[in-house]
């Protein structure tokens, strides 16, 4: 089994485990957010998958990632007016976003972990979560590709 496939078995366990009823389209939404990797907006998602349900629309997409965010496998990043983009949740990891495209790419920066600790310390704050964003220009984008 690939690391994909093991993901998407893993993700309908925990939806199983949750009492959420696994659809066709449920399964292909999880199923592209896992492949895809590149954090789709809800509309990324609608247009990926329209072919192949004729009768799903924005929405329907938008409710079926709110009940995946519930249960804690999707995260979704939101960025001031935009509209939000949606990240399988796979182990804390970091964004480099691109500021030319606004591609994002994954990095995983374990060090970064002990910022926690550090704020708590300083502060006396309990942490619940951190988030930091790299921006730049993605290897496309320095070659102009537009
Ligand atoms: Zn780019
Ligand atoms: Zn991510």
């Amino acid at each position: 089994m690939t690391v994909v496939e093991e993901q998407i078995k893993e993700a309908l366990e925990t939806l199983k485990q949750t009492g959420v009823r696994i659809t066709p389209q449920r399964h292909a939404i999880l199923e592209y957010l896992i492949e895809a990797m590149t954090h789709p907006t809800a509309d990324d998602i609608y247009k990926a998958l329209e072919g192949k349900f004729p009768n799903m629309s924005v929405a329907t997409v938008y409710n079926n990632l709110r009940v995946f965010k519930e249960v804690g496998l999707v995260k979704e990043l939101t960025y001031g007016d935009s509209s939000s983009r949606f990240d399988f949740v796979t182990s804390d990891h970091y964004h480099v976003i691109c500021d030319s495209c606004g591609k994002i790419v994954d990095f995983s920066y374990p060090g970064l972990d002990e910022v926690e600790a550090l704020a708590a310390h300083v502060t006396g704050f309990k942490i619940n979560r951190h988030r930091m964003e790299i921006y730049g220009t993605c290897p496309e984008c320095q070659k102009g590709a537009h």
